[in-house]
């Protein structure tokens, strides 16, 4: 079997950015927790090193602003950063201009850190659906050129129903950008994820192998995308629902072998380096956001919006 190329993601993000749960430490709480995403990222920087594996890292813009060595560092080994927002929270709860600000302080906090353009989004927890389709144009907006935000199937906090499980580009009244979607196989006539997150860490090797040549066979690439947590059994446990708590949970001791098997059998770059290979092919899948976007406003629950995130002068 050849080592097909494949993309490899990795959302920086700490044992607490937990989405939409009760019983999580709210914003305030989370700079008086042990930090423990410092030391996940620098075993998965050495794992990537080792294997020879190229990521895109779409770091939370509070990470990077407290651990900007640690952005240093992920840059230096030659992988690409972007930005997984600032506050870590789900579109639903954004309107319009705290999006903007949440996403104007992501980029600024990485740009400052690395010195060059971000180029990519990732909104937390694949939460891009119809109802929030309005935040393609803040993104364009924003200055990013390729989003992956997208899951065309089942999804926790979002899924969006494209036609299009592979990359492709998105249209919206702001312009183009691409789009590189979570990873999903048919499953009796649904599309689900298989390539990342709670999927990676509950199905064995061989399935997420099998999809990968399945998918590989119809012309897509696999996105596989981790979470420093995801390999650390050790971290602190929060006291969410039973449901969410097994769902946050499993699978924890297994997934850094799974991720090296994965690593070992394929090719694996970041985003932008998988567009600039094959970005110009996309541009016959184009979904049309705009009506959707058009006839979607925020409403989010005032209680939930994030506030304007305040950067520490440089
Ligand atoms: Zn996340």
């Amino acid at each position: 079997m050849s080592r097909t190329t494949h993309i490899l993601t990795v959302d920086v993000e700490d044992w607490f950015h937990v989405l939409e749960a009760d019983g999580a430490p709210s914003r305030d709480e989370w700079a008086s927790l042990e930090s423990r995403v410092e030391r996940n990222t620098d075993a998965l920087l050495e794992l990537f090193d080792r294997k020879g594996a190229k990521a895109t890292f779409f770091v939370v813009g509070w990470v990077a602003a407290r651990h900007g060595a640690l952005v240093r560092r992920i840059a230096a080994a030659g992988h690409e950063l972007a930005s997984h927002s600032f506050w870590h929270e789900v579109m639903r709860r954004h309107d319009r201009a705290s999006l903007r600000a949440d996403l104007a302080a992501s980029r600024k906090v990485l740009e400052d850190a690395m010195g060059q353009a971000v180029r990519g989004f990732r909104a937390p927890g694949a939460s891009i659906t119809r109802e929030t389709a309005w935040a393609f144009d803040v993104i364009a907006e924003a200055g990013f050129t390729y989003d992956a935000s997208l899951c065309p199937g089942v999804s926790s906090h979002g899924g969006f129903p494209s036609p299009f499980p592979g990359p492709h580009l998105v249209r919206c009244d702001a312009g183009l950008l691409a789009e590189i979607p979570s990873s999903t196989v048919s499953v009796a006539g649904r599309r689900v994820p298989y390539a990342g997150g709670g999927y990676l860490r509950l199905l064995p090797y061989a399935a997420i192998r099998s999809c990968i040549d399945r998918e590989h066979r119809a012309g897509r690439p696999t996105n596989v995308y981790v979470h420093p947590r995801e390999i650390d059994p050790a971290q602190p446990r929060m006291a969410l629902s039973w449901k969410r708590r097994w769902k946050y949970y499993l699978g924890l001791a297994t997934t850094r072998r799974k991720l090296e098997r994965l690593l070992d059998a394929h090719r694996w770059i970041g985003c932008g380096a998988w567009l600039d290979a094959h970005g110009a092919a996309l541009a016959d899948r184009v979904l049309d956001a705009r009506p959707w976007a058009r006839g979607a406003q925020p409403a989010p629950d005032p209680r939930f919006v994030p506030p304007a995130p305040v950067l520490a002068a440089r």
